[in-house]
């Protein structure tokens, strides 16, 4: 096992595949462990890394979603190597078109920046009611809090469209998010 993940972290560096920092893959696993989490909702498998570490003991199910076929693909030979196959189910979907009506106790949004808030609109119906949706990617290797850095278009639009969702988390009177200054800042979000 550890084997396969140092072998999916060198594929991850070596392809660009924006898989989880170390420490924040690490308070995930913490974070299911303490708060006896079984189900997961993940958005974004990309090679089925987090989705494989987040299987932190045998009753934990993940549901996960992936709109790249060759991701989609190796994520399920990655699944496969791991003898997962029947604790995680990828859907090779985008996951705005996909249709769940199972509960989980935890959503992971870890997909296309620039569609946080559309992802959490139509997944929170998803969640249990003690359950909790954690964002990947608030800080955007820094760049949310420090706009003047970004030189390319695009780039402040993503920026633009992530503290959207910051501010979108924090005015929700029914959720409650902590901002955490993990990995790539890591926001944990309840019902209030
Ligand atoms: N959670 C993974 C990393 C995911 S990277 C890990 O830590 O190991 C983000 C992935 O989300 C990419 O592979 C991308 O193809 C996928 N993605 C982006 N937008 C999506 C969408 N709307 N639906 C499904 N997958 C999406
Ligand atoms: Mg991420």
């Amino acid at each position: 096992m550890v084997h396969l993940l140092k072998e999916m972290e060198d594929f991850a560096k070596k392809n660009k595949v924006p898989i989880m920092l170390q420490d924040g893959i690490e308070f995930l696993e913490q974070y299911i462990k303490d708060n006896n989490i079984k189900t997961i909702l993940e958005i974004g498998t990309a090679i089925g890394y987090s989705a494989i570490r987040m299987c932190v003991n045998k009753n934990i199910r993940v549901v996960t979603i992936e709109r790249d076929k060759q991701r989609y693909e190796e994520a399920l030979e990655n699944i496969k190597k791991a003898s997962l196959e029947n604790q995680i189910s990828v859907i090779f979907e985008d996951a705005l078109d996909v249709n769940i009506e199972e509960k989980f106790d935890l959503i992971f949004i870890d997909a296309a920046k620039s569609q946080y808030i559309k992802f959490f609109e139509k997944f929170e119906k998803n969640l249990n009611k003690d359950g909790s949706i954690i964002s990947d990617n608030l800080n955007f290797h820094g760049l949310t809090h420090h706009k003047e850095r970004i030189q390319n278009r695009n780039t402040r639009q993503l920026v633009n469209k992530i503290n959207k969702y910051i501010e979108f988390l924090k005015e929700n009177k029914q959720f409650k998010t902590t901002f955490y200054d993990i990995g790539d800042g890591i926001g944990v979000t309840r019902r209030v």
